[in-house]
């Protein structure tokens, strides 16, 4: 320790008049900084699960501005969007959310309660490329994501920019463009075509990265857990259990109370949009704060 105090001093004391100015520019800069995060916390709201819980589920309104990557890859995506999210609205709707899709050829971050980003890409490189631009500033990993899983992932839901990530070059027979013909079965002699299983699947993956860019947890984040991973036989939409498709449920998944209540407070930009703002929008800090007032741990 004591070799590196030496060194630390000759540069302190080898800055130049500019490199000083620049030095408490930065130092003022600082303290401006920790003088706003100081008065956020002083109006911290509360993270107490009764007031995270505290709206009414009613009608309400969420804008997706979907944006997909010209890509040959990405040709389903293209050729059947409105069957796509057509499946995404269905599970919106039967939790009482309008949701609109707003396709659009450019892309942005959202700090919103109700208007997201959805940017479907060609490959887990694109998603790599795409994360690192949007924290151009910090040019580091955020979260406790890596490169490597990043890339793997079939979606990541970017919560700090509202944008909700999807590798749509993950299927392994994507090249096998007469799949949409195939057929696949499913419970109770159920019958649809392979391409709307692939739909299907595709809007499920979609759903559960909006959800987390709307502060929603994986079931089994918590303990003693807050959500069960499935209810009556139906995989929560944020676990990661497959899908059981029925006709009631196109997705495949269904939502615990309490996330359809976070759900809706969010939306209404109610006391979970505002703790999720001051946890940063970042999951885990949300998580923590969660844990620490309701007395939860963290898996
Ligand atoms: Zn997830």
């Amino acid at each position: 320790m004591k070799k590196y105090i030496l060194p630390l001093i000759i540069a302190l004391s080898g800055c130049s008049l500019r490199e000083q100015l620049i030095e408490s520019e930065t130092e003022a800069n600082f303290r401006k900084q920790a003088n706003i995060i100081a008065s956020q916390q002083a109006q911290k709201p509360s993270y107490k699960l009764e007031d995270l819980l505290d709206t009414e589920i009613k009608e309400r309104d969420l804008t997706l501005h979907v944006y997909i990557q010209p890509s040959q890859t990405l040709w389903d995506y293209h050729d059947y969007k409105n069957e796509l999210f057509g499946y995404v609205k269905s599970f919106f709707a039967q939790n009482k959310i309008n949701c609109n899709i707003i396709y659009s050829d450019t892309r942005k971050d959202y700090n919103s309660h109700n208007e997201l980003g959805v940017e479907v890409l060609d490959s887990g490189d694109e998603i790599v490329n795409r994360y690192f631009e949007l924290f151009s500033q910090q040019n580091k990993f955020e979260g406790s994501i890596t490169a490597n899983r990043l890339k793997s992932s079939k979606g990541y839901a970017v919560t700090q920019k509202g944008i909700a990530l999807v590798n749509g070059g993950w299927e392994e027979f994507r090249e096998d463009t007469s799949r949409k013909d195939k057929k696949y079965y499913y419970e109770n002699d159920g019958v649809m075509l392979n391409k709307e299983n692939i739909l299907r699947q595709n809007a499920g993956i979609i759903v559960h990265e909006v959800l987390h860019c709307m502060s929603l947890f994986h079931p089994n984040d918590f303990y003693p857990a807050l959500v069960s991973t499935k209810q009556e036989n139906i995989p929560n939409v944020l676990s990661h259990l497959n899908p059981e498709f029925s006709d009631e449920l196109p997705l495949g998944y269904g939502i615990a109370d309490l996330q359809l209540r976070l759900m809706h407070s969010f939306l209404a930009g109610n006391n979970t949009y505002k703790a999720f703002v001051h946890a940063i929008r970042i999951l885990d800090v949300f998580e923590i704060m969660i844990a620490k007032e309701n007395n939860l741990f963290i898996r």
